[in-house]
């Protein structure tokens, strides 16, 4: 038998499902002892501090996650960055195998003039705001606005609009942030467009989200029948199926009868930015016509852009475009990468197992001799980190405390914090 050490850097869903695969491959004689490694004191990468609070049961996947990490073999160094606390060098030298699982966190620009003035901000920072991430606690939200804008057309997009436009007290029964909840309900958001570049047939939503959108009690939510119509016809009889299961539901919405509620969400097609104008703060977004000169402005305080992610480098590993560089998965003998560091971001949770299912069949081919270079815990043997009993301990604690207001979770957002809940 031999037992090789995998280190795993990135504790979101293609981390952990690259450690579920390593544990299926292993045979009598094939053995793994995994350790993964979390630049947060909490694991689960986007289910925590991406996926919307509104939608709970899309975060259920991390019981599979904590069955993985409680299979065996497993260890979690949470609170470790790769390339401050430790080198992928240093990893290199003490593993058969090291995975990078990093994701891709950083939000792409527009690249257009006006774009860093205050209130003018990225998905990358709005999201994990209102999800609890420690490093977001401080972005400053300008929510004194009757209207915002969303510039992009995915389900990031979507997201960002829905929690600026729902009736915040939807929100109580959630594990939001608390500052957020706190935000919400004292923002004077009535109005929020959501603008995208191309027209209906391209956009990147999926139909589930569209279809829930009516569900929605005290927002109306606005399309453009005209817009879809000729999204159809321009579409024609070659659609795609995604695209007409995405039209088919923004049509519906389109011919809904008017709602008369406080808050609207409305859909803006064929729109593209060319300038966020204002004094000092954001006031208004200037828009041309997509294919026409003709131009318009939204008067606004607030400007989100959802329109991509890309990941930030770390020392030691070759980025192109805003992903690891690697072929299938493999960066470098025994270096391989997964989810979207690997892909970029695009995909949802589950489309990372199959990805990185497939990787891991790589690293077991790559693996010649085992190691036997000392413990990663020597090298943090003066660093406070979060092991997954540290990490179990901060679970219960935050469920217990969300179980009297009806959350599931109350969710502790400083780093001190959260490592007091684990005990340390
Ligand atoms: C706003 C948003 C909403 C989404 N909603 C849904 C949804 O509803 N349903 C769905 O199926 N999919 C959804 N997705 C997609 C889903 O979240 C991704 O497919 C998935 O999270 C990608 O997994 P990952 O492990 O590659 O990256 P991540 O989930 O980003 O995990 C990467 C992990 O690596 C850690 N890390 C980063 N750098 C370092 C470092 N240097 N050292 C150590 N650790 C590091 C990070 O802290 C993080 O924990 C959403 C995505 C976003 C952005």
């Amino acid at each position: 038998m031999t037992s090789y050490k995998v280190a795993i850097v990135g504790a979101g869903p293609a981390g952990y499902f690259a450690a579920q695969a390593l544990q299926n491959l292993q045979t009598e004689e094939l053995q793994f002892t995994i350790d993964m490694i979390e630049r947060l004191p909490t694991p689960w990468g986007l289910v925590r501090s991406g996926v919307a609070p509104d939608h709970p049961k899309i975060k259920t996947v991390s019981k599979v996650f904590e069955k993985v990490a409680t299979a065996g073999n497993f260890r979690l160094f949470g609170g470790v960055e790769l390339g401050t606390d430790i080198s992928i060098e240093q990893l290199q030298d003490m593993y058969d195998a090291v995975v990078i699982a990093t994701g891709s966190a950083v939000g792409k620009k527009l690249g257009i003039p006006g774009e860093d003035l205050p209130g003018s901000l990225s998905a990358a920072e709005f999201v994990p705001w209102y999800n609890a991430h420690p490093d977001f606690h401080g972005v400053d939200v300008p929510l004194n606005c009757e209207t915002a804008v969303v510039i992009g057309a995915g389900n990031v997009a979507m997201d960002v609009a829905r929690m600026l436009a729902l009736e915040p007290s939807e929100l109580d029964p959630t594990d939001t942030a608390d500052h957020a909840i706190d935000a919400l309900k004292e923002s004077a958001i009535r109005e929020v467009v959501i603008s995208a570049r191309r027209g209906p047939e391209h956009a990147a939503f999926t139909s589930p989200e569209l279809r829930e959108l009516p569900k929605l009690e005290h927002t109306n939510v606005l399309i453009n029948k005209s817009d879809i119509k000729a999204a159809i016809t321009r579409a024609g009889n070659a659609i795609e199926k995604d695209t007409k299961n995405n039209l088919d539901a923004m049509l519906l919405i389109s011919e809904k009868e008017r709602t008369s509620h406080d808050r609207t969400m409305k859909f803006q097609f064929l729109a593209t930015p060319v300038e966020i104008k204002g004094a000092g703060k954001v006031e208004e977004v200037v828009f041309q016509k997509t294919g026409s000169d003709e131009k318009f402005t939204v008067k606004c305080g607030l400007v989100i852009t959802a329109i991509g992610y890309e990941a930030a480098s770390i020392p030691g590993i070759p980025y192109q475009s805003g992903k690891v560089v690697n072929t299938d998965g493999r960066v470098k003998e025994n270096l391989f990468v997964v989810g979207w560091a690997k892909r970029g971001p695009s995909g949802v949770i589950g489309t990372n197992k199959s990805d990185a299912s497939d990787v891991m069949k790589l690293l077991v081919e790559d693996l010649k001799s085992a190691k036997d270079k000392g413990d990663v815990s020597d090298l943090l043997k003066d660093k406070k980190f979060v092991s997954q009993s540290h990490w179990e301990a901060i679970n219960a604690a935050e469920v217990a405390a969300g179980e009297p207001l009806g959350k599931p979770r109350k969710k502790a957002v400083l780093r001190e914090e959260l490592l007091g809940l684990g005990g340390l």
